[in-house]
């Protein structure tokens, strides 16, 4: 018998085409008429757009949004929040801007409605990541989790190929984790099978056509069954190479996940095998006949998808891998296998050259 303990976050969650003309009645749900919308410079326009469908309830917006959530952003917005006069938070845009709205939220109690423009998943998880004097701390909190989660699938058909791959894969590695996860329990199994056979199934599509909105939506519902398995069980030796990497080597987040994702679960493989199993058969799809080898079936995913494959193209050097291995393995934290300085050498070793994981 599997015994286990789930308690699930709760979010409001509106899904389909278009879905960002809700904004102004999502913000009535809330019982709020003050909006501050929030982006990243790059985005700038969509913040426009959000905030002449907001309407009267657009108070303002603040555009600078930037990786890894700067406390000094968080600073600068939160005192636009104040001259504005504020009552609710609408970020539209990744993960930055996710973490954006989360550190404004947890500084000033006001609730967050996400309109997700990646796969990153960070819109349904009670966990944020902030950056001050070059070092990255995570803390989570129930009043981190966003109230309401709009998805609109037409906003994601702009996002660029490469960047589909490498977030859906950032996505994957959620699930992945999460079936190995001490926390592990029969809904975010479920979940994160769904997820990864979705991934795999919408990437290829979104590479050969960008604009397959069938497809975008595969991968968005997908980045939320991820993003909920994400906030709901512990992550691994994958997540933490990927924070250690992220933060003390500034190497783009998503782009990482992607590279290190073979490589964790190929050390991971031998301590969880049936996860690895059941991976390979959510790769393989209903039909498959003798399965693959889960690590080398997403190795060969990303690589028919154009990459990126190592940590030598992401601009880590090789005398940068002691470091890693040094901060990787500083504090101890649950793994299906021990997590060992000659291990994560090895792992770091082969992410780094981009071999296929044996
Ligand atoms: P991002 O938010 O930094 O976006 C990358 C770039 O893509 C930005 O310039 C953005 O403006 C642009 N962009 C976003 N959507 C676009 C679209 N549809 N079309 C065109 N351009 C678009 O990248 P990300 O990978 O989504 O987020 C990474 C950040 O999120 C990291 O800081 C990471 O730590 C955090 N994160 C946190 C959690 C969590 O649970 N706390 C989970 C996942 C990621």
């Amino acid at each position: 018998m599997r015994e286990f303990l789930y308690s699930s976050p709760t979010a409001r969650i509106v899904f389909g085409a278009g879905t960002l003309r809700n904004l102004r009645q999502e913000v009535e749900h809330l019982g709020r008429a003050r909006a501050l919308v929030l982006a990243t410079p790059g985005q700038a326009a969509l913040a426009e757009e959000a905030r002449e469908i907001l309407g009267p309830l657009a108070a303002g917006s603040f555009t600078g949004a930037a990786m890894h959530t700067p406390v000094d952003v968080t600073d600068s917005a939160r005192r636009v929040v104040d001259e504005v006069g504020a009552d609710c938070l609408v970020a539209v845009g990744g993960g930055s801007t996710t973490g954006l709205a989360k550190a404004l939220a947890v500084r000033t109690g006001l609730p967050q409605i996400i309109v997700p423009t990646t796969y990153a998943g960070s819109e349904v998880t009670p966990v944020l990541g902030e950056t001050e004097n070059g070092v990255k701390t995570t803390r989570s909190a129930p009043e981190i989790l966003p109230e309401t989660v709009v998805y609109d699938v037409d906003l994601t058909l702009g996002l660029p190929a490469p960047q589909s791959v490498t977030s859906g894969i950032n996505a994957m590695a959620h699930a992945v984790e999460a079936l190995y996860a001490p926390q592990a329990n029969p809904v975010t199994d479920e979940l994160a099978l769904r997820a990864i056979s979705l991934l795999s199934g919408a990437l290829p599509r979104i590479v050969a056509d960008p604009a397959d909105r069938a497809a975008r939506a595969d991968a968005l519902q997908a980045a939320w069954l991820a993003g909920t398995c994400l906030g709901t069980v512990g992550m691994g030796l994958h997540h933490k190479l990927c924070h250690t990497l992220g933060g003390s080597f500034d190497l783009p987040h998503a782009q990482t996940h992607t590279v290190v994702l073979p490589h964790a679960m190929a050390y991971n493989a031998a301590g969880a095998t049936e996860a690895m199993r059941r991976i390979a058969g959510a790769l393989a799809g209903p039909r498959a006949g003798v399965l693959p080898d889960a690590p080398t079936a997403v190795h060969d995913l990303i690589a028919g998808l154009g990459g990126p494959l190592s940590l030598r193209e992401l601009g880590l050097g090789e005398d940068d891998l002691p470091r890693a291995v040094e901060l990787a393995t500083a504090k101890p934290y649950p793994n299906p296998r021990p997590v060992t300085p000659e291990g994560i050498t090895a792992l770091l070793n082969d992410a780094w050259s981009g071999d296929r994981p044996q």
